[in-house]
């Protein structure tokens, strides 16, 4: 039987070996710390089908990017990091209306079919499945800023997005969520979208490719990939201790940290860690769905019985330690807008680096080697992405023939 390696045990590694399964192939997923260590793990957790955009857009140059290096919502550091902003301004270069067509033009397939692939991984017996919202719910303070996320709305159905919404004014608004405060004057309904607690989804996504006879060996950093004509060695370190371990094939998972292996099988794309943080606040008032303030970066979440605020692009280091500036800036930026929410009170403050690409898109497919592909760099939407883009490299992977939906993620591009 083939035995393919996967590097990474988050979202997309994890998805990419279940999916594997799926043909018959023999996974081992090789994890440096724990399942779910980066991004997998504090995200806001939203599965927003339909309205996948690239990152790299004209609005994130006016967010901040790469211009004034600093805002609520994005934060670059000041220390010189010429490689950082090498990145950054590949990032920019990308950041223009015709870039960012093309680039949701290449989302949309995979957006559209983002939740059957949830479909199929709870059928397949992941148990944790997503929650269907009655409206995510995005407030605005007024409603020409309401206005103008519609129009955007209406602007990628006309590509082909299937997102369904309705327009809210403030009562109506407060009425679909009891945490919309008076400073909300308008909203928009997204309708048909789901949620996900990572915290639960991913570990469920583990244990089911173990049920399936998966194995997952974390505490494994992998250290090189070398491909040897009919197979790839692999050097895995564990408590110190370095082994080779041979495989058919490896899938490299590695959100962030992609580019330490994937660059010597020729993968150039940029990949740099956009940093998110998140933390879960005290309710006084049950919440069913989830809410979005545009208008402050912030996603927030219902997930057992607090509310999970997520947002903020920090562009350092992975694994630098979390910045309380950051977490006291989301806080205030949230406070005018939630009522019912006791935001110093409270939990799971944490940061994860988002991996992004300088051209906004995935990366997913085979490198240089036949034998090493690569799956992420899915930034802000990899929960909702991960798992459709895992289906289709598998697919590939396991027949040989590319799906005509993944070539826009070439590795090579
Ligand atoms: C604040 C925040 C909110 C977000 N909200 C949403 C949302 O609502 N919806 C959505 O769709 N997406 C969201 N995202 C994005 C989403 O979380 C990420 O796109 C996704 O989790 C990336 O998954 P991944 O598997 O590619 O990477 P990761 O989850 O980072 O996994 C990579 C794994 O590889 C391991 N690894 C790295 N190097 C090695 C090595 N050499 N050897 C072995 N293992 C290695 C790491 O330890 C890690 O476990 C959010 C992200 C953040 C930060």
């Amino acid at each position: 039987m083939t035995h393919v390696a996967v590097v990474g045990a988050g979202v997309a590694g994890l998805s990419t070996a279940w999916f594997l399964q799926e043909h018959g192939i023999d996974v081992t997923v090789l994890e440096r710390t724990r399942v779910a260590a980066g991004a997998s793990w504090g995200n806001a957790g939203w599965l927003m089908a339909g309205d996948a955009s690239p990152l790299a857009s004209p609005d994130s140059l006016r967010a901040g990017l790469p211009g004034p290096f600093a805002s609520s919502a994005v934060s670059v550091p000041l220390r010189a990091d010429p490689e950082l902003y090498r990145f950054l301004l590949r990032f920019a270069r990308h950041c223009t209306k015709a870039q960012w067509q093309r680039g949701l033009q290449a989302l949309l397939p995979l957006s559209n079919s983002a939740l059957d692939a949830y479909d199929v991984l709870v059928a397949g017996g992941v148990a944790v499945a997503p929650t269907r919202s009655r409206y995510h719910l995005a407030c605005f303070t007024s409603t020409p800023e309401r206005d103008s996320y519609a129009q955007h709305l209406e602007h990628v159905k006309t590509f082909g997005a299937r997102v369904g919404f309705e327009l809210l004014d403030g009562p109506q608004a407060r009425a679909a969520s009891p945490v919309a405060s008076d400073r909300v004057l308008g909203a928009v309904g997204l309708i048909g979208q789901r949620f996900v607690d990572p915290t639960l989804f991913v570990p469920a996504l583990a244990e089911s490719v173990v049920e399936r006879g998966g194995a997952i060996v974390v505490d494994a950093a992998v250290r090189a990939v070398r491909d040897i004509g009919n197979a790839v060695d692999i050097l895995v370190e564990r408590s110190g201790q370095p082994t080779v371990r041979r495989f058919d094939s490896v899938v490299l998972c590695t959100g962030a940290w992609m580019a330490v292996l994937a660059r010597r099988f020729g993968v150039r794309v940029g990949i740099r860690a956009g940093r998110g943080y998140s933390f879960n606040a005290a309710l006084s008032v049950p919440v069913e769905d989830p809410v979005y303030l545009p208008e402050r970066h912030l996603a927030c979440t219902p997930m057992r019985g607090r509310l999970r605020l997520a947002g903020t692009m920090e562009f350092r280091r992975p694994e630098e330690p979390l910045d309380p500036r950051r977490v006291r800036a989301m806080v205030e930026a949230a406070r005018p807008m939630l009522t019912g929410v006791d935001l110093d009170d409270r939990t799971d403050e944490w940061v994860g680096p988002r991996p992004v690409t300088t051209d906004g898109l995935p990366i997913a497919g085979s490198t240089t080697s036949p034998r090493v592909w690569c799956v992420g760099g899915h930034a802000m939407e990899g929960m909702v992405l991960g798992p459709v883009t895992a289906r289709l490299t598998a697919q590939s992977l396991a027949t040989g023939r590319v799906v005509r939906e993944l070539l826009p993620l070439n590795p090579l591009r």
